[in-house]
């Protein structure tokens, strides 16, 4: 099924997570040990990231430039089939521009439409792209718009080449969105005018990135409203589980920590911050819900318990 078909609006929680890939020689079996602990909350799909590899350019004596792969993390497609054999959900396997020619990502693509999987997050990606143009004449997405372009075509028939007997893919597509704005954009009105064009080139959804702050999702869901965005928009969020997080993600996601959570984690205990983490998560989805938000969205990485825990008290209330 397609993810828009799986959307509830019925005031109970309908909460889908994101999962992170392992890295090289990692263990599969340890992603899907998170998924079986989050399969008793009836997860209506999972999401599963995608990360270009690190890659850097090393020009010759001739003029001519070396590649260099320096990390990968390859896994997502496999994931994405693994998690809906085993457990019978949907996956939406997130598919970049960054690191990736249109070429490997029609691949992937039809590669995905053999699994069966019908749903793909566009994004565009940040680092691991390619700093010097792409060799030969293979092309590249530059922004996720030119993604979400490529897998409307694909979706009516359009393949890069003429392909002979290829049929259309029927692919759901959804793209990011910023409620504290993009850390590229110059304003959020720009920014959201960017959304829109996504939403026009096909695609479905909006995932929002994690915040701590309500206020800044009600106020971006309504000028994305007011600018005309009508698809439904899932608000994304994460338990704060540790003092260092304080710092690490506003500087890696561009969000800000409401000075009360803020404040109340930096004067807890350590082992006392994943609990004031999950009340504020369970307050932010209390207010989410009552708002008329059924859907919402949990960024995972290793800790599916703290998770478990915001849930299982949300259903008690539902
Ligand atoms: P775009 O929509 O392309 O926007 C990027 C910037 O360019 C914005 O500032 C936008 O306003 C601007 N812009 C867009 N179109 C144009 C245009 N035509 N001309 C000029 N400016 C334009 N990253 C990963 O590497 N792997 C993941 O799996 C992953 N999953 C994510 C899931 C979600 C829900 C979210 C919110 C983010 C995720 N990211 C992931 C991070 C994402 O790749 C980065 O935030 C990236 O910087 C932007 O991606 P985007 O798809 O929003 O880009």
């Amino acid at each position: 099924m397609k993810v828009i078909e799986l959307l509830r609006n019925d005031g109970k929680p309908n909460v889908s997570y994101e999962i992170v890939p392992p890295k090289r020689g990692g263990s599969v079996s340890e992603i899907l040990e998170i998924i079986n602990q989050l399969m008793e909350y009836e997860p209506p799909f999972v999401d599963v990231t995608s990360h270009s590899a690190q890659i850097y350019y090393e020009e010759q004596q001739d003029g001519s430039w070396r590649r260099h792969i320096k990390r990968k993390r390859p896994g997502t497609l496999g994931l994405c089939a693994a998690i809906k054999g085993k457990f019978g959900i949907e996956t939406v396997p997130h598919l970049l521009c960054k690191g990736f020619t249109r070429e490997e990502s029609e691949d992937a693509l039809i590669e995905l439409n053999y699994l069966g999987i019908q749903n793909v997050m566009a994004l565009r990606g940040d680092d691991g792209g390619f700093k010097k143009p792409v060799i030969g004449d293979r092309t590249r997405n530059e922004y996720a718009v030119d993604l979400v372009r490529q897998i409307h075509s694909m979706n009516t028939g359009h393949y890069l080449e003429e392909l002979i007997d290829a049929a259309p893919t029927d692919f759901c597509v959804g793209v990011a969105g910023y409620p504290e704005k993009h850390f590229e954009a110059p304003n959020l009105k720009w920014d959201i005018s960017n959304l829109k064009a996504k939403i026009e080139a096909g695609a479905e959804y909006v995932t929002t990135q994690m915040f701590f702050d309500n206020n800044a999702f009600f106020d971006f869901e309504s000028r994305c409203r007011k600018a005309g965005i009508t698809v439904p928009i899932i608000p994304g969020l994460k338990v704060l589980t540790s003092k260092k997080q304080l710092q690490t993600l506003p500087s890696r996601f561009y969000l800000q920590v409401p000075e009360e959570l803020a404040s109340d984690i930096e004067s807890a205990k350590d082992a006392d911050v994943p609990e004031i983490g999950i009340r504020w998560a369970i307050k932010q989805c209390d207010e989410l819900l009552g708002a008329g938000f059924s859907n919402l969205h949990f960024y995972i990485i290793q800790t599916p318990q703290h998770v478990a825990q915001v849930v299982t008290e949300l259903r008690k209330r539902a």
